[in-house]
């Protein structure tokens, strides 16, 4: 490749990217903002102090949870906050996995180089990496060495930023447990933020947002339906609902829009009005995103409930009274100092519904965690285990461990008793298996 060519790649690299965004276009996230405000924007306001103490600022973040959740949102959120409280100018360069690798030996490193150059030069400065795993899945012997050979680079890259106050890294990824370790260690992503898919109460503040410029509201109490009406939509999937019912209101007020050729018809937007049947339009032709990525947390079905609900009731009141702290959305744990882990094994036929519909159930009521399912697709990678096992606090699943058992190898077998037993008790896991006919001996 020609030297123009590469330097072109390069500076193409270090453009910046201009956030449209503040905190007060995001919704349901007051907490996230809060931390975000403590770790990131106090200690660059008054770095003076941190350097008086001899104390380090953090230098990275990681955003993690499932797609659309805003977490692109919130980190472009960030560099316009932080020009508003008087750094200067920030400075955003928002990158993707793929506009950094190249498929020229040596030129990925070579960009990443230039955009954190460009970054300390421009400090202070916002580097945002959506799509992480992409860029740093984790190392081993079955990848490719330019993998390898980029998370080195991003992980010296990092290091270096030790000695330059004003860069901070923030990293986003749906798949956390892909990331390799090592960036997840002290000095590198020294945060990790999950965004979970938004509760009731959030969704409706995600809704009152996308709706904040809008002359004519639906009322308060139809916007609290309307939000319990959405279970399992992200902030994404309810921006598409407002999107919808527009469409839907376009079509009721001027039915010829579909007859007529584009354009012909009028259509005057200060009058347009968005009635409460619009959005019940709207909900009925769209499927949330985490139905699409394969439903494994929902509600008890309106005709399971009346079978179920008692016994998903029993099941939650337990856990709630052995381990309440699960429950509380923002609690704040002494890791390793108390007893926080939880094992529940519940045992039935699978035609008792118990793996296919209690258990999505009780995800449900746990939405605020990450979850992971240990089954047979998982033994394929079991550094994603052991790397889920540091997302404090979590839910790990076990479904159909009897059959789950007899399908594995006996050193997989070993491995999995290993992981669980080394799973400390001061750790917020809970660990909910289910079981048909026999546990294995080595689980129990
Ligand atoms: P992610 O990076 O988590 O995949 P994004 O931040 O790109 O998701 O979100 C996509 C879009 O969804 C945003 O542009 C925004 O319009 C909407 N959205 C997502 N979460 C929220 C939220 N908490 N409040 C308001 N809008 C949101």
């Amino acid at each position: 490749m020609s030297a123009m060519k590469q330097e072109k790649s390069c500076e193409k690299i270090s453009k910046r990217t201009k956030p449209a965004t503040d905190f007060s276009k995001v919704g349901g996230l007051s907490n996230h903002i809060k931390i975000l405000r403590d770790t990131i924007i106090v200690p660059l306001l008054h770095n003076n102090v941190y350097t008086h103490f001899n104390i380090k600022t953090p230098r990275g973040v990681l955003f993690y949870g499932p797609p659309g959740t805003g977490k692109t949102l919130v980190a472009g959120a960030l560099a316009t906050e932080m020009n508003k409280e008087g750094f200067g100018k920030v400075s955003f360069y928002q990158r993707k996995g793929a506009d950094v690798l190249d498929k020229w030996v040596g030129e990925s490193e070579k960009k990443l180089r230039a955009l954190f150059e460009t970054a300390t030069k421009n400090r202070p400065s916002i580097i945002f990496f959506d799509e992480l795993d992409g860029l740093a899945p984790i190392r081993s012997a079955k990848n490719d060495h330019v993998h390898c050979s980029i998370v080195t680079t991003l992980l010296a890259l990092m290091d270096g930023l030790d000695s330059v106050a004003g860069v901070i890294v923030i990293g986003a990824t749906n798949r956390i447990e892909s990331v390799d370790p090592a960036l997840r260690r002290p000095g590198r992503f020294d945060r990790e933020l999950y965004f979970p898919l938004p509760s009731t109460e959030a969704r409706k503040e995600i809704l009152q947002v996308h709706m904040q410029t809008w002359r004519h509201k639906p009322a308060n109490t139809f916007l609290s339906y309307l939000a319990a009406l959405t279970t399992g939509f992200c902030g994404s999937d309810l921006q598409a609902l407002c999107a919808e019912a527009l469409l839907c209101a376009m079509k009721r007020q001027y039915p010829n829009i579909q007859k007529c050729p584009l354009g012909k018809v009028k259509i005057e937007a200060s009058e347009l009005r968005i009635d409460d049947n619009d959005f019940i339009d709207a909900r009925k032709n769209l499927i949330p995103s985490s139905h699409k990525l394969g439903n494994r947390i929902r509600k008890l079905s309106p005709i399971i409930a009346p079978l179920l609900q008692h016994q998903l009731e029993t099941i939650l009141s337990r856990i709630k009274m052995l381990w309440p702290h699960f429950f509380m959305q923002f609690y704040k744990y002494l890791i390793g100092s108390e007893r926080y882990i939880g094992r529940v094994v519940l045992v039935g036929s699978s035609l008792q519904g118990l793996t296919a519909h209690i258990v999505p159930a009780i995800l449900q009521n746990l939405e605020h965690l990450p979850a992971l399912f240990l089954d047979a697709t998982i033994m394929q990678n079991k550094n994603i285990l052991s790397n889920f096992c540091k997302n404090l606090p979590s839910v790990l699943v076990i479904p159909r461990v009897d059959d789950l058992w007899s399908f594995l190898e006996i050193n997989e077998q070993m491995y999995i008793t290993s992981l669980l037993e080394d799973i400390h008790a001061g750790l917020p896991i809970l660990i909910v298996a289910t079981y048909e006919e026999e546990l294995p001996l080595m689980v129990k």
